[in-house]
């Protein structure tokens, strides 16, 4: 007789197999017929998901384009912004966001974030604008809203523009004061997002896509993501070449019936951490903003006097994850030296950057491998 040995599955930071496993007939059909019509490029897919994720984020446009990076470059583009034009984004942050402004050679102004949210400050904004800024990108981090309410005001008092970089908060739900609900990403000017495989609604590879509610930049997005082509062979501005390939459109196109479950899903496990964490001395859990519904692309805690590399040497010495989102924030990275100068001070992003943790967060957690980390996480903390 064979002895049979049930093991949990092994922990990931984000488990896209088992994902896929779930809707696997349904995913293969799907990307068999894009195959099969051979339309590989702008098949019908792609104005199918389009729509639908216009829909889901109850905004007039979308343009699909090749990935959020592009998404962001697309923007501030279509918005003819020019060089030395200055533009205030948090520098607490993926790299994406801040590297596209200084690209386009328009200036990044870093300022810092609340250390609640980790979502742009919005007293540091207000401070930081000049008589040259023009535009604000707040970030959406890890699944929870910047203060869009707020942030409005600022730019509509200012005439700024606003781009939401929504990468990492697909779907997440934002309550405005008067009762009203709008999708993050729809709220703003223009709001960019990416479907890399490990965003809330993930590709097969690179993907990204730009909104708005607004006709006329609509058009020029367009025309931008298309090699400024106003009719075919005619072109007028100096655009790019990005695209949402039809495959991906297909996988996306299946996977945003799905986004909900995934969210309530991932919901779910920031709830099981939660309730592990809760009031430890050591351990801050994320914050839980009254403005939006947190979608939680991460699960990011805020250690008080724990060793953080030697806590990470623990878990991964149990099989377990952990990752530091983002170990250099954008106004320390080398790219940004000329941008940097004495006034460059943000005390919160450096302090959050020192103690931030991120555990493993996906759709397919199960309350063993939750139980699991959060026991580990303790042992840990607590010898
Ligand atoms: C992932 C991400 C991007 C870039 O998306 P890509 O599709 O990888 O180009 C931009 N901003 C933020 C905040 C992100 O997390």
């Amino acid at each position: 007789m064979q002895a049979k040995i049930i093991l949990m599955r092994s922990i990931q930071m984000v488990d896209l197999k088992q994902q896929y496993q779930k809707i696997k007939p349904e995913i293969d059909a799907a990307i068999s017929s894009v195959i099969e019509s051979c339309l590989f490029i702008n098949g019908p897919q792609v104005q199918n998901f389009t729509k639908s994720l216009a829909t889901y984020n109850g905004v007039k446009h979308v343009i699909p384009c090749a990935n959020g990076t592009d998404a962001l470059q697309i923007a501030m583009m279509a918005l003819d912004l020019q060089p030395g034009d200055e533009v205030i984004t948090p520098s607490f942050t993926y790299i994406a966001t801040t590297e596209v402004i200084a690209l386009l050679k328009l200036t990044p102004v870093f300022v810092d974030v609340d250390p609640k949210t980790f979502c742009i400050d919005t007293e540091a904004l207000q401070r930081a604008i000049t008589p040259k800024t023009r535009a604000i990108v707040p970030v959406h981090l890890f699944g929870q809203a910047a203060n869009m309410e707020e942030i409005l005001k600022i730019a509509a008092a200012n005439s700024l523009y606003v781009i939401e970089d929504n990468a990492q908060t697909i779907g997440c739900d934002y309550y405005f004061s008067d009762g009203t609900t709008k999708k993050t990403g729809a709220i703003g000017t223009i709001g960019t997002t990416s479907f890399f495989p490990s965003k809330n609604l993930g590709a097969f590879g690179d993907a990204g896509a730009i909104m708005t509610n607004n006709d006329e930049l609509a058009n020029s997005l367009k025309m931008v993501a298309n090699h400024g082509q106003s009719k075919r062979y005619f072109h007028d501005i100096v655009g790019c070449n990005s695209r949402l390939d039809t495959l991906q459109a297909a996988v996306l196109e299946i996977k945003l019936k799905y986004l909900e479950d995934y969210i309530d899903a991932r919901r779910a496990a920031a709830q099981h951490y939660d309730a592990a964490f809760s009031g430890h001395p050591k351990i801050t859990v994320p914050f839980r903003a009254p403005h939006s519904r947190h979608v939680f692309n991460q699960y990011t805690l805020i250690l008080k006097g724990v060793d953080r590399n030697k806590l990470q040497d623990y878990l991964a010495g149990q099989n377990v994850p952990s990752m530091i989102y983002y170990p250099v924030p954008a106004h320390r990275q080398k790219m940004f030296a000329h941008f940097n100068s004495s006034h460059t001070d943000l005390p919160v992003t450096d302090w959050l950057t020192e103690r931030v943790i991120s555990l493993p967060m996906h759709s397919e957690m199960d309350d063993e491998q939750l139980s699991f980390i959060t026991t580990k996480v303790l042992e840990f903390i607590n010898p």
